[in-house]
């Protein structure tokens, strides 16, 4: 199979090839025709395989139907894993001019501030710092968003960021598509899809 038999537009489908990626991984077939669909998507997939490129052309897609500022969120649970998936939203959606933003602690705060005033597409987030500015940087809000990604939940609630996420989930609109990737399933991670997934479908590979 091809990205384009997947449902993914020939601009996305350039930006593939661009990168090197002949044909979908296995967690990319699967889950991105339920994602074009509109669906909210449990992924079962370690790092490795894919599962950045899996989440983030269906949001790229979907964005460039309807563009609009602080349009999709991704929450990770370590600054470094919130570079690379910033830096493959930036290549996959390089030919139509994607702006992202990384907010993760250990950074300057006002450079932040500043990036967020920007208002960009696709906000990549560790849960903590991302709280902060709810609470503190003046203008910026959630309220417009449409995706959320939840990405290694396993990892982020072993990191104890669980009560955040609730505090977040409770300042986005209820009105949204909602994928959650884990390499583990774990209670504590099936309770955190019942509060945010509505009607998930499941996909391990
Ligand atoms: P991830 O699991 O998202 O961290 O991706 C692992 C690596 O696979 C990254 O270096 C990606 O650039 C690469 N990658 C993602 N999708 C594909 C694909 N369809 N074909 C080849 N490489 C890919």
């Amino acid at each position: 199979k091809t990205f384009k038999d997947l449902g993914i537009i020939d601009s996305l489908c350039d930006a593939c090839t661009a990168l090197g990626y002949k044909n979908p991984t296995p967690i990319q077939e699967q889950s991105i025709p339920l994602a074009l669909e509109g669906r909210d998507l449990i992924g079962l997939a370690e790092t490795g395989s894919g599962k950045t490129a899996a989440f983030a052309l269906p949001i790229l897609q979907a964005l460039l139907d309807k563009p609009q500022p602080l349009f999709g969120l991704v929450l990770a649970p370590t600054r470094e894993l919130a570079y690379q998936i910033s830096q493959a939203f930036e290549a996959l959606g390089s030919l139509i001019s994607v702006r992202c933003a990384v907010i993760v602690g250990g950074m300057d705060h006002t450079t932040q501030a500043i990036a967020l005033g920007k208002k960009p597409h696709i906000i990549v987030a560790t849960p903590g710092r991302l709280m902060d500015h709810l609470e503190n940087t003046k203008g910026f809000s959630l309220r417009s968003l449409k995706y959320l990604v939840m990405d290694e939940a396993d990892r982020l609630l072993d990191l104890d960021f669980g009560q955040i996420i609730d505090n977040i989930l409770k300042v986005i609109p209820r009105e949204r598509r909602t994928y959650l990737f884990s390499a583990t399933m774990s209670s504590k991670v099936e309770s955190l899809q019942r509060a945010s997934l509505k009607d998930p479908l499941r996909i391990s590979i």
